[in-house]
Order: structure tokens, then C-alpha cells, then sequence
């Protein structure tokens, strides 16, 4: 059998043109344009680009983000830090508030998130938005844009959820642990591994969905996969390649080469789950700006 490919660029390309028409739609109707602010510390590159990008994709669907575009050198104190947050979550203009992670490592990390507005939270990491995520009967203000993304990507894929045996791999606050409480919500049933569960080959076989977020190139192999099972690579590795010209590529934590010969459907690295991540902050944006007029 050969996978079904689950395009991750067209289908948030599809989301990032969903975005951009409300937000025009709200522009005809007199309505103010969303907001996003970011909040970049230090110099870190990846991070430097991975805001920038944000900050683009902003523009181009009609998100205000240059003017609440906020950079501050490693040397910020707490203090600065906090103080920025709080004019932030006072500035009406401001829907949406991105804090770029990590941050350096003598500010208190929890505490930066925990001071956002939950209802400016577009990164979905307050710990009320994980707490009500978590809980029967409460829903979030906003879920975390990676798995987020991934759940738009399954649907896209026309996935039954309810009944579905789920397994994800990894358990982090920004994609594992809230993947597994989207995918139960679904009432899919969830299973949760991490680096100490046993006979992982094994409980990986038991999925119909399968997740992969653990940042281990490769790691999930064909025998691995349950023939038809639908496959989320979220991994991002950058392993030595001779062959290329930059003297490396990107994979997956899905061996593809092998899983495309036995899944339903499988997302590629790059082009899966990786843009979705971007669109998903956008539209977390828009429904902030929406949800502030009512
Ligand atoms: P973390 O390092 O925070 O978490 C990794 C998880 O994988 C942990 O729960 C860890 O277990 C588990 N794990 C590690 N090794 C093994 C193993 N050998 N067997 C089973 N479980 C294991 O990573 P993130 O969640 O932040 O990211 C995961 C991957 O997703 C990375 O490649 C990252 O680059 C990528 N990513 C991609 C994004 C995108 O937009 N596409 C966005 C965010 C991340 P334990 O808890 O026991 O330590």
C-alpha cells in the first residue's frame, strides 16, 4: 500500500485564505483590524526567524503585527519582562499576545506565561488554558497551535475520530499533552508514550492514529505502523546528508521511506504538520479580535 500524502502546505494555505477573508470582511464592515504583539528576547537566530515568519504571515492576511512587534536584548530583567506583558494585555489594539520561547534562561518562564491575559493567550499556554483543556465541560480560550494544526490536518484527511485508538508519542505542554487531550475530547482512545514506556513497537501497532512528537529522527519504523493507520509526523530533526549541498536535510520522527508503504495516510517532512503551526496562530488571532467585540 502507498500512503495517502496529507499536504500540510496546501491545507494551511487553505486556513491562512480562510483568515485573511474574515479579516477583510471585518475591515469592510468598519471593524478593527486584529492585532498580534510579539514579545522577542535576546538574539537567539532560530528564534529571530521563527518570529520574523510569524510577523509575515501576519501581514499577508491582514493581522497588524509590525507595530506591536517588541524586541528586547538578553539582558532584560524580570522586571522588563512582566512590565512589557502587562502593557500588552492593556492595549486594546492588542489581541493576541506571543511571548517566542525559549526565553533566556534567568527569566522565569512560567511566570511570563502565566502573567498574559488568557483571553490574548493565542499560543494557548497559560496554564488555565492547559487546566480547562484538561476538564470535562470547560473549553479553552485557545489550544496550542501545533496540535492544533494536526487536528485540522486529520479532519481535512476525512479521519473517524470517535472509537479510534490514538497514540502519541511524547508528553510536552506545547504538543504532546495537548494533543492527547484534543484526541480524547474526540473521544478517540488515547494512549500517552514517552521515553519510559515499555515495548513502544508494540503500542505504536495498536494505533489507527498515530502522532509522533518526540524530536528523534526516524525513530517510528514501518513494522512500527498498523497497515491503513493515519500518521502525524510533528518531529523536526536536521540529520547529516552528503548528498545535499548544505551538507544536511530535515526528517521526521517517522522513518517515511518505510511508513508510506504501510499507512492510510502519512504528513511529509517538511510540508506536513510545519505550516499548519503559523496558520493556526493566525486564526487563534482572528477569533481573539472576534471574541473581544462581543
Ligand atoms: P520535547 O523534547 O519537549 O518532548 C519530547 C517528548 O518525547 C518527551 O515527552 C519525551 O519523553 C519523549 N521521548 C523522547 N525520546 C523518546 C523515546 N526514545 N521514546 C519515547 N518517547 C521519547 O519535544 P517537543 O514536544 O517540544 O517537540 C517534539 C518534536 O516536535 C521535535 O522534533 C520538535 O522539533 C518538533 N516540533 C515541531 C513543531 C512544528 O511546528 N512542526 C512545533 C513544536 C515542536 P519524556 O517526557 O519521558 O522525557
Amino acid at each position: 500500500m502507498t500512503a495517502q500524502l496529507i499536504d500540510g502546505v496546501a491545507i494551511a494555505a487553505k486556513v491562512r485564505g480562510e483568515v485573511a477573508q474574515r479579516v477583510a470582511e471585518r475591515i469592510a464592515a468598519g471593524k478593527s483590524r486584529p492585532g498580534l504583539a510579539t514579545v522577542l528576547v535576546g538574539e537567539d537566530p532560530a528564534s529571530q526567524v521563527y518570529v520574523s515568519n510569524k510577523r509575515k504571515a501576519c501581514a499577508e492576511a491582514g493581522i497588524e503585527a509590525e507595530p506591536f512587534a517588541h524586541k528586547l536584548p538578553a539582558t532584560a530583567t524580570q522586571a522588563e519582562v512582566d512590565d512589557l506583558v502587562t502593557r500588552l494585555n492593556a492595549n486594546p489594539a492588542v489581541n493576541g499576545i506571543l511571548v517566542q520561547l525559549p526565553l533566556p534562561k534567568h527569566l522565569d518562564e512560567e511566570r511570563v506565561l502565566s502573567a498574559i491575559d488568557v483571553t490574548k493567550d493565542v499560543d494557548g499556554f497559560h496554564p488555565l488554558n492547559i487546566g480547562r483543556l484538561a476538564m470535562k465541560g470547560r473549553d479553552p480560550w485557545f489550544i496550542p497551535c501545533t496540535p492544533a494544526g494536526c487536528i485540522r490536518l486529520l479532519e481535512e484527511t476525512g479521519v473517524k475520530f470517535s472509537g479510534a485508538n490514538a497514540v502519541v508519542l511524547g508528553r510536552s505542554n506545547i504538543v504532546g499533552l495537548p494533543m492527547a487531550m484534543l484526541l480524547q475530547r474526540r473521544d478517540c482512545t488515547v494512549t500517552i508514550c514517552h521515553s519510559r514506556t515499555r515495548d513502544l513497537p508494540a503500542v505504536v501497532r495498536s494505533a489507527d492514529i498515530l502522532i509522533a512528537a518526540v524530536g528523534r529522527p526516524e525513530m517510528v519504523r514501518g513494522d512500527w505502523v498498523k497497515p491503513g493507520a493515519v500518521v502525524i509526523d510533528v518531529g523536526i530533526n536536521r540529520i547529516a546528508d552528503a548528498t545535499r549541498k548544505s551538507g544536511s536535510r530535515l526528517v521526521g520522527d517517522v522513518c517515511f521511506p518505510e511508513v508510506v508503504e504501510v499507512a492510510g495516510a502519512v504528513t511529509p517532512v517538511p510540508g506536513g504538520v510545519g505550516p499548519m503551526t503559523i496558520a493556526m496562530l493566525l486564526q487563534n488571532t482572528l477569533t481573539a479580535a472576534e471574541r473581544g467585540e462581543s
